[in-house]
Formats: structure tokens, C-alpha cells, sequence
């Protein structure tokens, strides 16, 4: 009755493919407990099939991961650089974070071309089928991130937790990432720690 090779998948709470690759670090807010659950190209790869942002056939990314490992790890660095620009562009306005995600976007649209499936209703890019289309395609969602609404933009409640998300919440009032993670946690030790008092 066990999968073979079942990991959990990989957090979708942020609302939004560029927060959700943010919240592939786990306890971001405490160095000590911090886990980064990118740690190989395919981990990227796998991240990306399960969000579906590749656009187009994917099968080819492993043979290529396998032929060309220097090639993969370094595009494992760059996708983590992305990843911490598009958390430090949002929620530190930083400069150069800003500056990285715009010369990705750039190199990605430069890689990439315009498609449209005989049914799909609009054209959209589709990112290159080599080593490099996941970088690639999370350029294009860090740039979609960048230039969407931000004032949305939050951050788990909870001390250590650190996943990011966009409340799309009715009262904008969203405070954990998830109500049975954090949100259950916090209010289990708020309620042992009035019972203290
Ligand atoms: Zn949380």
C-alpha cells in the first residue's frame, strides 16, 4: 500500500508559483531549524512539474540532468538565487533583488518563444525544453509576481514558519500560512500558555 518514492508534494499556499517557490524553505524566520527542500535539479524539476509551469514536454529535463550534472547544479544555484531575489524584492525591497529578476527575465524572454495551442485562447511563452527552461520559466512567474497587486503580500504570523503567500482572503485578514498548520499550532500554545497564567 505504500508509494514508493513518496515525498509530501511541495507546499501551494502562496497563492501565487513565485511565493510557492519561496515557501520550498521550511522555517525560514530560525536559522537553526531552517530546511531548504531544493537541494538538487531535479528537486527544481520535480517542483516544477508539480506546478505545471514548464509549458510544454519536460520528459527529456532528466536524460539532460543525468549528461550534463555541472550544468544542472549550477542551474539548482541559479533558481535558489531567484528564489531568495523574489523574497527579499517583495518583503525587503531590496535593489539588487529587483535588479537579478529583471536580467533573468530579460535572458528568459531572449530564450524563450510565443505559442499558441490550436485551442488555447491567447499566445503565451514557452520556455526552452533544456537545463535551463526551469530558471526560465521562473523568471517569467517572478516577473508576473513583481508587476502584479503586492499589496497582498504576506507572511506566515507564526515566529518561524517564514512561507509567504498573497490573501486573497474576503476581509483581507489572512494570518498563517495554513490554518491547520500554524494557524492550529499557535492557537494550541496561546491557549496552554493562558492556562499557565
Ligand atoms: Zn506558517
Amino acid at each position: 500500500m505504500t508509494a514508493p518514492s513518496a515525498r509530501p508534494p511541495y507546499p501551494e499556499v502562496g497563492g501565487h508559483p513565485a511565493f510557492d517557490l519561496v515557501d520550498t524553505v521550511h522555517w525560514r524566520l530560525d536559522e537553526s531549524r531552517a530546511i531548504d527542500t531544493l537541494t538538487s535539479f531535479e528537486d527544481v524539476a520535480t517542483w516544477c512539474r508539480q506546478l505545471d509551469i514548464l509549458g510544454g514536454d519536460s520528459a527529456g529535463l532528466d536524460r539532460l540532468t543525468m549528461d550534463a550534472p555541472d550544468a544542472a547544479a549550477d542551474e539548482l544555484e541559479a533558481v535558489v538565487a531567484l528564489r531568495e531575489a523574489i523574497y527579499r524584492a517583495v518583503f525587503e525591497s531590496s535593489a539588487t533583488a529587483v535588479d537579478l529578476i529583471a536580467r533573468e527575465h530579460v535572458a528568459a524572454l531572449g530564450r524563450s518563444t510565443l505559442h499558441r495551442d490550436p485551442d488555447a485562447p491567447t499566445w503565451s511563452w514557452q520556455v526552452p525544453t533544456d537545463l535551463t527552461g526551469p530558471r526560465a520559466a521562473i523568471a517569467l512567474a517572478a516577473h508576473d509576481l513583481l508587476t502584479s497587486d503586492l499589496t497582498s503580500a504576506r507572511q506566515c504570523g507564526d515566529d518561524a514558519c517564514g512561507w509567504v503567500y498573497l490573501d486573497t482572503s474576503p476581509r483581507h485578514n489572512r494570518v498563517w500560512c495554513t490554518a491547520a498548520g500554524c494557524g492550529n499550532r499557535n492557537r494550541v500554545a496561546r491557549h496552554q500558555a493562558r492556562k499557565r497564567s
